[in-house]
């Protein structure tokens, strides 16, 4: 078993990470691999954060499980006989599974970070000073790990209304208490209309519960590409899943884990067996001794940082969730990562910071969702008629063969600006464009013009293709 620490091995660390998940490993690795004394503080004692417990991973691995399971109505399409009774995901058996595989990548965190000599210790982190951070054990003793640099990884937790605001809220549960779920409920709300709600929500709906979406505005991912928005929101709807727009929840009653009666705004009544609150979430920044020591946080509780990860207090830094731009695995990875090129890499990381421009990102809706850059309106507003815009909608091939009802939409969308074409913005729903975005992202940071897309030879027969064929 990798050792987790309970006290200090040194006087004196190069760098103490609060926080093990995405961040805090990435960044505090990349200064082991410098020869740097590292300590990272983690609460729960349990590393690889948001992204590995509850987030990122065992989300996908349900989106697999509910991608396979609509799929099989593609079957009859290609001719795949036999039973004529559709299998059916067991959620009962599949989540020990799951947690099984995430335990073992808990482990295989712990086993890099020892294999690196990072050390793990257990327990709640607090800044004394800008070069001290106490550490409450579980058993409630603490110490003390000093050090020059203090780096903030601490992420985020779900927001739930209060009981005061929304009465019976506290019957619900958050993201986390979905991947808690032991059993598939049979009805479900889901509130909310950004990445988790969006997503949550379609894998119960492709699983087979009844499935209720609240939202308050009339699409769903208001912030994406209004072309997503417009394709999004009536495939939900097409697929069975109740939409309830321009609603907001009043009241819930009943009892957890029984029905609960969910009302809305509008006077509608809608009985589930769970509710799930998917409406945002807030930074980790409270009682750390942060606003003590004079480190600067917004209204909303995020870490004030500038473009190198540093705080408003001098050898301060925060990554992640917690400085509130971009939350994502990749970009707290990648934003750690170059800080320690930055602190303690050879001369030429001196400088080295993350651009939080032209981040690319994948929603898994039923079809997924890929985007990078600019949308249409946020071109149009920095760009105004230079602006041109390429964009296809059609069928791909795949589902040609497959039942009306089940043919999924794909469109894909090309903001270019100036003369010379350039692509600020590629905006993808239909099915492979997760996979598919990566590389367009590459181009678009290398600034690549509708010219480049074009002279680059397609690849037959593929959904992709249509990216560089645009007219
Ligand atoms: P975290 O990973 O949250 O790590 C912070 C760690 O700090 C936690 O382990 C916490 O216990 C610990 N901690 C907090 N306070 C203290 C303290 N005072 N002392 C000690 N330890 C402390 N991103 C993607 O890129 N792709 C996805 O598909 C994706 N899916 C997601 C799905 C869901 C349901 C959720 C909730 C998030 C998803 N994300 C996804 C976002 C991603 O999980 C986060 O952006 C990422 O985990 C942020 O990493 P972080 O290091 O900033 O914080
Ligand atoms: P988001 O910020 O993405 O979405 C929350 C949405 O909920 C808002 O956009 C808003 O939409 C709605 N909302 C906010 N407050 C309320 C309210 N009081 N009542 C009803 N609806 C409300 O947050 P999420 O929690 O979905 O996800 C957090 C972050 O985690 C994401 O931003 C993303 O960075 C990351 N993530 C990434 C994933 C991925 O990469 N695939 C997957 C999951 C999470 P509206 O204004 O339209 O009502």
């Amino acid at each position: 078993m990798p050792p987790i620490f309970d006290k200090p091995t040194v006087d004196k660390y190069d760098l103490v990470l609060i926080g093990g998940g995405s961040g805090g490993s990435g960044c505090s690795r990349r200064a082991a691999s410098y020869g740097k004394k590292v300590a990272v503080v983690e609460v729960t004692g349990i590393l690889g954060g948001t992204c590995v417990n509850v987030g990122c991973v065992p989300k996908k691995i349900m989106w697999h499980a509910a991608d396979l399971q609509e799929k099989l109505h593609h079957t009859q399409g290609y001719h795949i006989k036999g039973d004529a009774a559709l299998p059916k995901f067991d959620w009962a058996t599949f989540k020990p599974q799951r947690d099984a595989y995430i335990r073992k990548l808990n482990g295989i965190y712990a086993t890099n970070f020892e294999k690196e000599g990072v050390e793990n210790h257990h327990g709640f982190g607090r800044l004394t000073s800008a070069n001290t951070v106490e550490v409450t054990r579980p058993d409630g003793q603490k110490y003390t790990l000093n050090t020059d640099n203090i780096c903030i990884a601490t992420g985020g937790h779900p927001v739930i209304p209060s009981d005061e605001e929304i009465p019976g809220a506290s019957l619900g549960i958050d993201s986390d208490g979905f991947f808690a779920l032991e059993e598939q409920p049979k009805r479900v709300a889901v509130v909310g209309a950004g990445y988790i709600a969006v997503e949550l929500a379609g894998v119960f709906n492709a699983l087979g519960s009844e499935t209720h979406l609240v939202i308050r505005g009339e699409t769903v991912l208001r912030t994406f590409d209004p072309t997503i928005q417009d394709v999004l929101t009536p495939w939900m709807e097409k697929t069975g899943l109740s939409l309830h727009k321009s609603s907001k929840v009043v009241k819930v009653e009943g009892e957890k884990g029984k029905t609960l009666k969910v009302t809305t705004n509008k006077g509608e009544t809608i009985e589930v067996d769970a509710l799930v609150w998917a409406i945002g979430r807030k930074a980790l920044t409270e009682n750390m001794g942060l606003e003590e020591l004079g480190v600067k946080l917004d209204s909303k509780g995020d870490v004030v940082v500038d473009e190198y990860q540093n705080s408003s207090v001098k050898g301060i830094t925060a990554i992640g969730d917690v400085q509130g731009k971009a939350l994502l695995t990749p970009v707290a990875i990648a934003a750690g990562r170059r800080l320690s090129n930055r602190l303690f890499g050879p001369p030429e990381f001196k400088d080295d910071k993350l651009s939080y421009e032209d981040i690319p990102t994948v929603v898994f809706s039923h079809p997924p969702i890929g985007t990078v850059g600019l949308t249409e309106p946020q071109a149009r507003e920095k760009y105004g008629d230079a602006v041109k815009i390429y964009k296809t909608s059609f069928r791909s091939l795949y589902f040609a063969m497959i039942d009306e009802e089940y043919k999924e939409p794909t469109t894909f969308k090309l903001v270019c600006v100036g003369p010379e074409e350039r692509v600020v913005g590629v905006h993808l729903i239909g099915a492979g464009s997760d996979e598919m975005l990566q590389g367009f992202a590459v181009a678009v940071k290398m600034k690549a013009t509708k010219k480049d897309f074009d002279n680059t030879v397609a690849i037959h027969p593929t959904s992709a293709e249509e990216l560089v064929t645009l007219r």
